[in-house]
Order: structure tokens, then C-alpha cells, then sequence
């Protein structure tokens, strides 16, 4: 598993009381391990802290002026910038029937006054962990999300994804009333390629033509690779007008580009239609229908 993401900084602890002394006690504690250490001597501080420097752990007093360790604690849980950060109660031996309502407000822990240095070392190092691992399962998450709706090759999204966006997107433009444009687009024999330069040079030329793609379309835009050589691209908020004019800057940059092989030009076709409250696998159909009208009218071209 990648580590990486943690191994460049040292955890960071916030630390709140607003004694005076019991930072400082907590400071030299904690200095006896690589952390970083940040401090506020009251709740609103503690919040403002936390929301701008996203600890990992936050070592909480109860007994505080102006809104207490609880309070801070409710509220930290309440905003999901802090939501997961552990954190762990400091209280007084006598304040120790109150550590229920901690574990109420949503902390993990607690570690009693006067601090015993083993303890608190322990207790830290203990939520830190658990905190990392929680971090890198997310992450993995993310990858393994990513992965699943990624054509591996282009890194476009994949069939799957663009069918299940365009579903998403008709239902979107119906609803709000605002035009959408699908386009499908096939390199013109794509074969010769693979068969003259080899399967190798073939992927290149995908995963160039891919890059041209992504580069030319605006970021609301979806593109996917559809099937080998076949690309869907959706243009939210488009007509097809519009949706055709950067249709045609893909087809020059493509026609134009230097791939390094005497004489080679590749070129592709593509169809595009606009939605107007049709099935969207209909659209793909329409889009595909003009696909073939381009080829069949020479290639190279843009059928609207
Ligand atoms: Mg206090």
C-alpha cells in the first residue's frame, strides 16, 4: 500500500486547555515524539484551529470558559471538514462522571489530570494509528472507485460510466431545461494502423487521440471511450451547433498531428445529434447512425 501521502509530515496534535500550564505540560509530553503541535487556550480558538489546519488528533479539556470542551467537540462533529478527527477528552479524576457526556458529543477517548506522560504517549499514539488507517482505506477507496468507471488504457471514463452518465445528464437537461449534445466518434480505419505499425503503435495512437479529446472539450464535458476505437463524448449545457464546432477542432488537431511515421495521417469520423426528450440510448443510436453517414460520405468528417 502507498504510504507516501504520510510519510511527508509528522502527525499534527492540537492541543486545548486553558490553563496555561497544562499546555505547556502537554507540549513537553508530546515533544518526546514526532509530532507537531498546535495549541488554543479556548473553544472558539480550538475550532478555528482545527478548520484551517485539519489535525489528526485533538487533545480536549472540558472544563473551559466560554463554550466548553463538549460544545467545541458538538461542533467539531458537526462540520465535516473536522468531522473524523479523533478526539480525546482531558479531565480531572473528580470530572470523571462527566466523560460520558464526552463520549456523547463524539469523542474516542479520554486521559485524566495530572497527565501521566505513559498514558497520554499511549493513548495519542493508539488514535493517531487508527486515524492513519481510516485515511489510507479511504484513499484505497477513492482509487478502487476511480479504477472502476476508468478505461485503463485512454483513462477515460469507460462504457459503463458513459452510458450511466448520459442516463444521469438527459434526466438533468429534461428536468432543467437545458440542452445536451452526444457525440460518437470512430478513428477511420483503425486496422490499417494496428496491421502496418503493430497493436503497440495502435494503443499509442488511442491513448493520443484520447489526450486531444480531453484537451479540447471543457471540464463539464464528458468523454468515455466506448468501445475499441469508438469514443462517446456528452456535451452538457450544448447545443449540437456548438457541440459540432469543437467536434471539428478534435478532427484538425487529430488530422494534424505528427506521429512520427512517414506519410501516416490519422483521421476520424464522428456524429452528433441534440437531445430533445428522446430515450438516451436512442441518442446513442441517432449519434451512431451519423457516425456511419460520415464514413459513408468519405471520412474524415463531422456529420450534424
Ligand atoms: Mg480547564
Amino acid at each position: 500500500m502507498d504510504n507516501s501521502v504520510f510519510e511527508d509530515k509528522s502527525p499534527l496534535v492540537l492541543i486545548v486547555d486553558d490553563v496555561a500550564k497544562n499546555l505547556q505540560i502537554l507540549g513537553t509530553i508530546l515533544s518526546k515524539k514526532n509530532y507537531r503541535i498546535a495549541a488554543a487556550n479556548n473553544g472558539e480558538k480550538a475550532i478555528i484551529i482545527a478548520n484551517s489546519s485539519l489535525p489528526d488528533l485533538i487533545l480536549l479539556d472540558i472544563m473551559m470558559p466560554g463554550i466548553n470542551g463538549y460544545e467545541t467537540c458538538t461542533r467539531l462533529k458537526k462540520n465535516p471538514r473536522t468531522r473524523d478527527i479523533p478526539i480525546i477528552f482531558l479531565t480531572a479524576k473528580n470530572e470523571l462522571a462527566d466523560i460520558v457526556r464526552g463520549f456523547e458529543a463524539g469523542a474516542v477517548d479520554y486521559v485524566t489530570k495530572p497527565f501521566n506522560s505513559v498514558e497520554l504517549l499511549v493513548r495519542t499514539k493508539t488514535h493517531l494509528e487508527l486515524k492513519m488507517s481510516r485515511d489510507m482505506l479511504k484513499i484505497r477507496n477513492e482509487q478502487l472507485e476511480r479504477l472502476a468507471i476508468t478505461d485503463s488504457m485512454t483513462g477515460l471514463y469507460n462504457h459503463r460510466y458513459i452510458i450511466d452518465s448520459l442516463s444521469i445528464r438527459t434526466a438533468e437537461a429534461k428536468r432543467y431545461k437545458q440542452s445536451l449534445s452526444v457525440a460518437m466518434l470512430d478513428i477511420d480505419y483503425f486496422k490499417k494502423v494496428n496491421d502496418n505499425f503493430g497493436h503497440f503503435f495502435g494503443d499509442f495512437v488511442l491513448v493520443r487521440i484520447s489526450a486531444i479529446i480531453e484537451d479540447t472539450i471543457r471540464k463539464t464535458d464528458i468523454a468515455g471511450r466506448y468501445g475499441g476505437e469508438e469514443y462517446l463524448i456528452i456535451f452538457t449545457n450544448t447545443d449540437k451547433k456548438n457541440a459540432f464546432n469543437t467536434l471539428e477542432r478534435i478532427r484538425r488537431s487529430i488530422e494534424k498531428e505528427n506521429w512520427g511515421k512517414e506519410s501516416l495521417i490519422v483521421t476520424i469520423s464522428g456524429g452528433v445529434c441534440e437531445f430533445e426528450g428522446q430515450d438516451y440510448l436512442k441518442l446513442i443510436m441517432t449519434a451512431d447512425e451519423l457516425l456511419y453517414k460520415a464514413k459513408e460520405n468519405g471520412r474524415n468528417r463531422i456529420e450534424i
